[in-house]
């Protein structure tokens, strides 16, 4: 979970503060209200408690709903912490050398949950995986955010690897393939980097839409596309648009883009959410019912996965946390913010119970035949809004009090119609009723 805190926290503080104060903390301990975290000495207790208290705090508070106090004590078993945070600039520098793959090895085949939203890139990148070079060359995945590209991504370059160890293949993201790049002309190391991008059988290249506008990478991209092209070598590409619809990139690259196989992934649907929900928590090792599953695929904002897994991963600390086994309810208070309020679906009896109770009138009354102007008043305020409102045909409203004519029932909601034209408390009054109908 401190993991977790740790990467929420680098929206809020810089990657130095992350680095220097917060990683080598520890929680030690959540229960109740009070959060206890473990500090190597005094002088981090001083400081943390002083200066990112507060932040820490709000942080589980918005991402885990959890309000409590932190109590920092001084712990024997976190050793001292001395590693430095890592020069950004070796970093870089170890990106280009290393001949790592950047795969991420959870992005499987077997953890990828298919069905007819994505069934189709699916089947395109298992038959990339299962060594049909060139046959889909290059393979185009595209779609919205969060929706699993990166994931196939990385799912065809762990199954080649399992299968040729010896292939070089190579996962990078556009921006880091233009950071790259950029290190290299400052450190006049281009002929390095050259070396390396067209040195590669399999080549995994994520978010091109990225390169759009940046004509030096741009450029140094499609050199590398065309080396690796012409030596038959695999590329997979994903982007959130189709080819043609990527501004600012260059035609001739665009139109290389379509040269293989074009794939697009689609929203999930409610079943396809629940099984990833249901998949998700299996290899996270959390017992999630059918029934939970079902909730949160049916009432969670928005159509991302990766937002759908980030909301189980915030019940779980959730329900860890307040040691409560993950339930419908447990989820409601887990993830409040993120669930739809659905429109309340407002019955004839709702709108007549309002109208009574504001008018203080009998439901028998207003129902009945008795044409007192205290009764049919609210009788016809009732007509209009049922009308109006709930668009309740003529013969239902009609059915609804007593059986009448319905050319009667139209006729009062003429009447409060015309009358809201110039009637301004008629006009209130009316909103005000739609309004308790809705509390
Ligand atoms: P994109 O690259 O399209 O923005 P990602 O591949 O990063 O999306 O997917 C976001 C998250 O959703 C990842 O954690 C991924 O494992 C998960 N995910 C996406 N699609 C699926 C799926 N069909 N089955 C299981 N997990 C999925
Ligand atoms: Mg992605």
């Amino acid at each position: 979970l401190w993991e977790e805190v740790l990467k929420l926290s680098e929206v809020k503080f810089s990657p130095q503060i992350v680095n220097t104060w917060l990683k080598p903390l520890k929680i030690l301990d959540m229960r109740g209200d009070l959060i206890t975290i473990e500090a190597p000495n005094r002088f981090y207790k001083n400081w943390v408690e002083d200066k990112y208290l507060e932040t820490l705090k709000k942080i589980f508070l918005e991402e885990y709903n959890i309000q409590s106090e932190i109590q920092i004590v001084i712990g024997s078993s976190t050793q001292s912490y001395r590693e430095q945070p890592q020069d950004q600039t070796v970093k870089a520098q170890n990106t280009i050398l290393n001949n790592s793959t950047n795969l991420n090895k959870q992005y499987t085949f077997d953890n990828f949950v298919v069905g007819s939203s994505n069934q189709f890139p699916h089947a395109a990148a298992l038959a990339v995986a299962e060594g049909y070079f060139q046959t889909y060359n290059p393979l185009f995945i595209y779609g919205g955010v969060g929706l699993g590209k990166t994931h196939l991504m990385h799912a065809i370059g762990n199954k080649i690897l399992e299968k040729f160890p010896k292939l070089k293949i190579l996962y990078i993201s556009s921006e880091a393939f233009t950071n790259e790049m950029i290190y290299a002309l400052k450190s006049k190391t281009m002929d390095i980097f050259r070396e390396k991008y067209r040195n590669i059988d399999l080549l995994l290249f994520d978010d091109v839409q990225f390169l759009a506008g940046k004509t030096r990478s741009t450029e140094e991209f499609f050199y590398t596309f065309n080396s690796l092209y012409d030596m038959q070598k695999q590329i997979v590409l994903t982007s959130d648009k189709e080819p043609n619809e990527i501004p600012d990139l260059e035609e001739r690259l665009r139109s290389r883009f379509s040269w293989g196989l074009v794939a697009d992934i689609q929203p999930p649907s409610v079943d396809e959410k629940v099984a990833i929900i249901l998949k998700r928590s299996e290899i996270m090792n959390i017992y999630v019912s059918n029934e939970v599953a079902h909730f949160l695929a049916e009432n969670l904002k928005g159509d991302n996965i990766r937002d759908l897994i980030g909301a189980l991963i915030r019940l779980n600390a959730f329900s860890t946390f307040h040691n409560e086994p993950i339930t419908i309810e447990l989820a409601k208070k887990a993830l409040e913010k993120f669930i739809i309020k659905k429109d309340i679906i407002v019955t004839p009896e709702a709108v007549i119970n309002a109208v009574c109770s504001y008018f203080n009138v009998k439901q028998q009354e207003i129902k009945s035949k008795n044409r007192s102007r205290v009764i049919s008043y609210p009788r016809q305020v009732a007509m209009y809004i049922l009308r109006e409102k709930l668009n309740l045909p003529l013969q239902d409203i009609a059915n609804i009090f007593g059986g009448r004519n319905h050319s009667t029932v139209l006729h009062s909601i003429k009447e409060i119609q015309n009358r809201m034209q110039s009637d301004q408390e008629l006009k209130s009054v009316i909103n005000t009723i739609i309004r308790n109908i809705y509390k």
